[in-house]
């Protein structure tokens, strides 16, 4: 009987420990993801970015040609003052040219302005293109990296599938059926220790009279609570 409840707690390790290699490369395209949204999101906001540079190219463009408008309408009202009859109308003219002078000096304020965005922008640009370059890299260095984690643990899980199938050959049929259930409904934890006169998989109080037969380790015993396996960690070496 030994023997058997020896080879249930090495299925239960085993078992525990496919349970942990599974979790773990389930975890690994999430973590990939993570990393794949942080480089596609930098991209985004370099597209953004070049979006607005060329947004305001234009609008530089326009402010040049505005000054331009202006410019030339000065020069036509300018050519008007000689003909001008009255002091009246000559400063009515001189009015309409000091106030398109205005809007022009207010055009080139605009202009200049827009400048220093644009330079701003542009910077800002670069130095996201570099990060972007950066966050590229270390897509691609961790992609490799979880590439090796999936073929490492893909190798322990075939060791571990192969340990569980020698451990189920030498374990008597009605345990492990009993076992398997057992795995089924109770979270996959299914052999537990027997400790401080208490079950260590639902962690009630067991009868003095239990824990001294789980001490002699002469049958399988089970917790009369949640039916799990019982055995003590000290006769089992562990
Ligand atoms: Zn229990």
């Amino acid at each position: 009987m030994m023997d058997q409840l020896k080879l249930l707690v090495d299925l239960q390790n085993v078992d525990s420990e496919i349970k942990d290699i599974e979790n773990k490369k389930e975890d690994i395209p999430r973590e990939l993801d993570t990393h794949r949204e942080r480089f596609q999101s930098a991209r985004k906001e370099i597209d953004f970015l070049m979006e607005n540079i060329q947004r305001i190219k234009k609008e530089r463009i326009k402010k040049e040609q505005d000054v331009q408008i202006e410019g030339d309408l000065i020069l036509k009202t300018k050519r008007k003052l000689p003909e001008v009859k009255t002091n009246k109308e000559y400063s009515a003219l001189l009015a309409e040219i000091d106030s398109i002078k205005k809007k022009i000096d207010r055009f080139e304020d605009e202009e200049l302005n827009l400048m220093e965005i644009l330079e701003e922008k542009e910077r800002d640009s670069e130095r996201k293109k570099e990060e972007l370059i950066e966050e590229k890299r270390r897509f691609q260095e961790i992609s490799h990296q979880k590439e090796d984690e999936i073929a490492r643990l893909n190798i322990l899980l075939d060791e571990k599938s192969k340990r569980h199938d020698e451990i189920v050959l030498s374990l008597d049929g009605k345990l492990y059926e009993n076992y398997t259930k057992l795995m089924d409904l109770k979270k996959g934890l299914a052999v537990v220790q027997f400790g401080d006169n208490a079950c260590k998989g639902c962690y009630k109080e067991l009868p003095p009279q239990m824990g001294i037969e789980i001490k002699k380790m002469s049958s399988i015993i089970h917790c009369p609570h949640c039916s799990r396996f019982l055995f003590w960690a000290e006769i089992m070496g562990k």
